[in-house]
């Protein structure tokens, strides 16, 4: 769900930028499965657009997209680096 206090701000996307998860999860299609509340603020990073969302991917090459929450971008995630 997208929440609107800090540090969500009423944005869709989040980085989870734990060293062990480094997951990006589109809020309001979020699962119980994605444990967002289970994520510390010191490793939130919220994005506003997909297509920042993109960007922050080219730039973070081992950050994931979460299977839960966006099932169809991960699938097209994950193609997009086997063809790679
Ligand atoms: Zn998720």
């Amino acid at each position: 769900m997208v929440i609107n206090e800090h540090p969500f701000k009423g944005n869709f996307y989040l980085a989870d930028l734990n060293p062990l998860s480094r997951t990006i999860h589109h809020l309001p299609e979020e699962k119980q499965s994605c444990n967002i509340h289970k994520i510390i603020e010191p490793h939130i990073k919220m994005i506003d657009t997909e297509s920042n969302v993109n960007r922050f991917l080219l730039l973070n090459e081992d950050f994931n997209i979460c299977k839960c929450c966006m099932p169809n971008k991960h699938e097209l995630f994950n193609k997009n680096i086997s063809i790679d």
